[in-house]
């Protein structure tokens, strides 16, 4: 990102707003949050804080001993039904050993803030926390009128997906559940050769459910060998699972993206699968399938995805068990039916020694429209900022937050407002997880822009 075409004449101070967002950062980033156990009260008292001193009213609220929730409004006429602005407060682990800052110091390297949360979640969280204090100084303070309350959120125990998060929240504080809109994590802002390339706007996600293969077999003595070993049996079903594939599936949101991503993907070859696959036409849609099933990440939004993540038998060397399991991690598609999708392994695993047992079932929830006041505001604000820059609408793999807001009537939309390349997108969750300084300006911008064009007429 090498700079940023003007945008109106707000008399904003922009380069004070982005340095005030890093500060920001930095000290969410060197509260240690790393769920579990997460330990978020600190980080919500530090926004309960800042939010209070600019004047702005807050509920800080506490689930367990030292979990938390923060929820703060700016009171808008209420013509219109409020917006809510969203991010977790909890990260994930780290293998320190990998990393080569502190990943709880916010070091600033080579133009980069470095530390565990900096992408996901806290870096969204510090862009909201500013946005929520440059509509009070340039907004409300200066007179000017919101049309909807605009209220930040910030949860605890979303990586782990605990009691203590949204589920939480809304059944604590249902008074959120009053907002038309949501802007959460889920999207992506891809940068491609220091530009921004497209926003993918995430408006619906997979769905999670957890399936169980229990092999069965005769156990005994290790020393006389058995043909029904469960544990071949389980590495026998467990090859048939790797081998099956699940019917290509091309919902609404997915063609409209990869029909966005034809247009200005930089390698050709996949620019003519995107251009295929969201054709309409059946023979062309299967080629450009199978091209892109050599792209997991494609491949994981065009079919439901099944990953074996555990497995478990034996209990010392010299005895056959009896049982052998594994643990499949399944992401439906929106619409899918797990009982559909077990009855599909059955026949591909093709053993009656082998059950299939569902043990948690993901819960459904609407998609986002992509015509929505929301997602017009979201696709104007990326526009204005970078030029010709497209918002797709984007169905994410994976899970978040907005599922449950969608569920409650809620029209929540993902869009971590960074730019960020493929390879910085992969170090979330990983080591020396870092957000560009301009990136951050560009989120800041953003995000204002997107409140600004929700919130005023
Ligand atoms: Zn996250």
């Amino acid at each position: 990102m090498a700079s940023h075409p003007p945008v109106s004449h707000d008399g904003i101070d922009w380069e004070g707003a982005l340095w005030e967002c890093i500060a920001h950062l930095q000290a969410l980033i060197r509260m240690d949050t790393v769920n579990p156990p997460g330990r978020e009260i600190g980080v919500a008292r530090y926004l309960d804080d800042v939010l209070r001193g600019a004047g702005i009213e807050t509920t800080l609220m506490e689930p367990a001993p030292g979990r938390a929730a923060l929820v703060a409004r700016l009171k808008g006429n209420r013509s219109k039904r409020p917006v809510l602005m969203m991010a977790h407060m909890d990260v994930v682990g780290v293998e320190r050993e990998h990393w080569k800052t502190n990943p709880f110091g916010g070091e600033i390297l080579d133009g980069y803030l470095y530390g565990r949360g900096a992408i996901d979640d806290k870096g969204m969280l510090a862009v909201n926390l500013q946005v929520m204090l440059l509509l009070q100084h340039h907004l409300v303070r200066a007179g000017r009128i919101l049309d909807r309350d605009v209220i930040f959120v910030a949860t605890s125990d979303e990586e782990a997906g605990g009691e203590v998060g949204i589920d939480w929240v809304i059944a604590n504080h249902p008074a959120i559940l009053e907002a038309e809109y949501a802007l959460n994590e889920g999207g992506r802002v891809r940068e491609v050769d220091g530009r921004p390339l497209y926003a993918a706007v995430q408006c619906g996600e997979k769905v999670p459910h957890n399936l169980r293969l229990l092999a069965t077999g005769s156990p005994g003595h290790a020393a006389i060998p058995l043909p029904d070993n469960a544990i071949v049996r389980l590495g026998r079903a467990l090859a048939a699972v790797g081998a099956h594939r699940e019917p290509l599936e091309l919902g609404p949101i997915t063609e409209r993206f990869f029909a966005g991503m034809a247009s200005l993907w930089p390698d050709a070859v996949l620019r003519q699968a995107f251009s295929d696959v969201s054709s309409g036409d059946p023979a062309r849609r299967g080629r450009g399938a199978t091209v892109l099933e050599s792209h997991p990440v494609f491949n994981a939004v065009l079919r439901n995805g099944i990953s074996p993540t555990m497995v478990s038998a034996g209990i010392r060397a010299n005895v056959i068990p009896g049982e052998a399991s594994a643990t499949l991690n399944v992401r439906l598609l929106p619409g899918q039916s797990i009982d559909d999708l077990v009855a599909r392994l059955h026949a591909a695993i093709g053993d009656d020694g082998v059950r299939i047992v569902v043990e948690s079932r993901g819960e459904e929830a609407p998609p986002s429209p992509d015509d929505t006041g929301m997602f017009v505001a979201i696709r104007d604000a990326v526009a204005a900022l970078a030029p010709g820059v497209p918002a797709l609408p984007f169905l994410s793999t994976g899970a978040t937050e907005s599922a449950p807001l969608r569920r409650a009537g809620v029209r929540a939309y993902g869009l971590l407002p960074f730019p960020l390349t493929e390879e910085d997108e992969g170090r979330m969750h990983g080591h020396d997880e870092r957000v560009s300084v301009s990136s951050l300006e560009f989120a800041v911008r953003l995000t204002w822009q997107v409140m600004t064009r929700i919130g005023t007429a």
